[in-house]
């Protein structure tokens, strides 16, 4: 690693004083029976998402602050404070109780970024339900499989959602008894087999004491994002709120007064978890955007808006460094003091252009579905390496290890060598289980580690750069290439909008490394730019590793979280089924 491209960090940095400021000190001090203490838990014992999240604050001095602010194209922005999220949350609490729901039962929720979703999600938690976040974008198929595993009871989503969605494949889903419906269409009073939500909540009292959840209760069941292969359905006890909370705190620097955006989607683990509950937890106010990613509004939003602290991912990094410098020029960001970004690996090109077009540098952290939150990561007191997802947070043990013929693992102790970054058991928010597979669950482990399936290392100063997901690193002539090394040189081109990296069956070399390449707007594909990068890469990686063939594609296919799949461009390169694609973005 070039020394001279550490971004270093000063006090000039630093807008407001860091909640993580001495790495060593607080990593050696911490204790999750200490963070523990930061939350109230329940009356009599136990502990409760909701209850934490919005009961807390709802019965002190923030219960007249805006716990969101909904933005949406066609209305005008609609604050929701935490007393009122709290009273809505209580009503619909009730409403499950009327409907029969038990304790550990599930909800399901498929629907927009709306007002409704977030009440259902805290609602359900305050009852003692399970929360089951599904990405409105799904197709039919995709939402009757996870409701099926999940042995859905409720479902709570539009009724334009429903119509087009749920309505046909209804009797394919044996175990859903309640569908209750928010309007979008104005058509909630009748439809079959269906109960309009409003109606219910203006009947429901707001008085509702949490249920007597403890911490290893069932309160989230989250699909992973599929881009390895068929989802996994993560499930998650009530007791993950500590990670969330002490996550919040170390990984987003949240304070008080913060504005804070999460971009992710509640369908999937970001959104509920840093979308919804870690900035409630910290009483702060987050911006809820119900539209689309589109480059003007969302500068717009950081702007107007004035927001803080921004958690983003690299895809969307990546759709507005495609579109230019010229753009963001139009705005200005003077109240933005923190970003952060997740999801997939961060090229180097696009920390810095954080720094150099919006005047901060963007902040890689790492964790999964399973991990239930932020366990590796970069945070604004700190040196920034380019291209590493950071160090582990304190309470976070982070290993990179070796497996051994015997089916053990071996801790590498040595920096700079590759191996399965693993962490070890203990955290409040590592999954429970993977619903219905309790094999594949406890082949994840190892003893006392979780193995993560991303290969990564660590340098000398305890810094973990990632490789590439086991699945998808390639085997050539005897080395072993991490995809992400290979994009992220290719990005470097400025003509690179997106890359996707994979290996290439061959008789002589095992696999050679193939290159999906997207355009910048304002560049096209030709012989002569494709010979220019073969060219570039050759000379930023040496023969061994860069490409052998590049291809042009106008997008990459992703998932709708937002991640490059790999695995589809392997697929169609060779001609082979392209396996689960429930979770493909459309046009992919
Ligand atoms: P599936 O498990 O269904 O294949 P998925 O692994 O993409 O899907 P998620 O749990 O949403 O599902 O994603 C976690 C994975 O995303 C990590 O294991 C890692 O491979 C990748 N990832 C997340 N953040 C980062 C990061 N900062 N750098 C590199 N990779 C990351
Ligand atoms: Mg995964």
């Amino acid at each position: 690693m070039d020394s001279l491209s550490v971004i270093r960090k000063t006090g000039a940095d630093l807008r407001v004083a860091p909640n993580f400021a001495d790495y060593a000190g607080e990593c050696r001090a911490f204790t999750w029976d200490r963070a523990r203490a930061g939350l109230s838990g329940l009356p009599g014992g136990g502990i409760n998402i909701a209850h934490e999240a919005v009961e807390r604050h709802a019965a002190g001095f923030l219960r007249d602050k805006a716990a969101f602010r909904f933005l949406s194209r066609n209305a005008p922005a609609r604050d929701v404070s935490f007393g009122e999220l709290s009273t809505l949350a209580g009503r619909f609490a009730n409403v499950l109780g009327q409907l029969g729901i038990a304790k550990g039962e599930r909800v399901f929720v498929l629907a927009g970024r709306i007002p409704e979703l977030y009440v259902a999600v805290l609602g359900s938690l305050r009852h003692g339900a399970v929360v089951c976040p599904l990405f409105s974008a799904f197709g039919p198929e995709p939402i009757a499989t996870r409701v099926n595993l999940g042995e859905g009871r409720v479902l709570v989503t539009t009724d334009l959602l429903y119509e087009r969605k749920v309505a046909q494949w209804r009797d394919k889903m044996p175990t859903l008894e309640h569908v209750l419906l928010v309007s979008e269409e104005g058509n909630t009073t009748n439809i079959p087999g269906t109960l309009d939500l409003a109606t219910l909540m203006a009947a429901a009292s707001a008085t509702c004491a949490p249920a007597a959840t403890s911490a290893e209760d069932m309160a989230l069941l989250h699909f992973t994002s599929g881009t390895t292969g068929t989802p996994k359905g993560a499930v998650h006890g009530h007791g993950a709120v500590v990670t969330h909370h002490a996550t919040g705190y170390y990984a987003l620097d949240l304070h008080a007064d913060d504005i804070y955006w999460c971009t992710a989607d509640p369908g999937w683990v970001t959104g509920m978890s840093y979308g919804v509950i870690a900035p409630l937890l910290h009483g702060v106010t987050s911006i809820i955007d119900r539209e689309e990613f589109d480059v003007e509004r969302w500068y717009g939003i950081l702007q107007d808006e004035g927001v803080t602290v921004w958690y983003t991912a690299p895809t969307a990094i990546r759709m507005l460094m495609k579109c230019g410098a010229d753009i963001p020029r139009k705005y200005r960001f003077p109240n933005l003091r923190f970003i952060a970004s997740v999801g997939e690996p961060l090229n180097p090109e696009a920390v810095r252009w954080g720094k150099n077009v919006l005047g901060l540098p963007i902040h890689d952290n790492w964790w999964q579905t399973e991990t239930g939150g932020i366990m590796i990561a970069n945070t604004p007191a700190f040196d920034i390496k380019p291209g590493s997802m950071g160090r582990p947070l304190p309470g976070i043990d982070a290993a990179i290890v070796r497996h051994l013929e015997d089916g053990s693992v071996t801790v590498i102790e040595e920096p700079d060598v590759e191996g399965e970054l693993a962490l070890k058991r203990g955290w409040p928010s590592m999954f429970r289980g993977y619903l219905n597979n309790a094999e594949r669950y406890r082949k994840c482990f190892s003893g006392d580690w979780y193995l993560t399936g991303d290969l990564a290392k660590r340098d000398a100063d305890g810094y973990f750069w990632f490789v590439g997901r086991a699945d998808d690193v390639i085997k050539s002539a005897g080395h072993l290439i991490g995809p992400f090394e290979v994009e992220s040189a290719l990005m470097e081109h400025p003509a690179v909008a997106e890359a996707g990296v994979i290996g290439k069956p061959d008789p002589v070399v095992g696999e050679i490394v193939k290159a999906f390449v997207s355009l910048k707007t304002g560049f096209a594909d030709s012989e002569e730019l494709r010979r220019e990068l073969l060219g570039h890469a050759r000379k930023r990686l040496g023969a061994a590793v860069a490409p052998k063939e590049i291809a042009f594609l106008p997008t990459l296919p992703r998932t709708r979280s937002g991640k490059i799949m790999r695995r589809l461009l392997k697929a169609r390169e060779l001609g082979l089924p392209e396996g689960d694609t429930s979770t493909l973005e459309a046009g992919g």
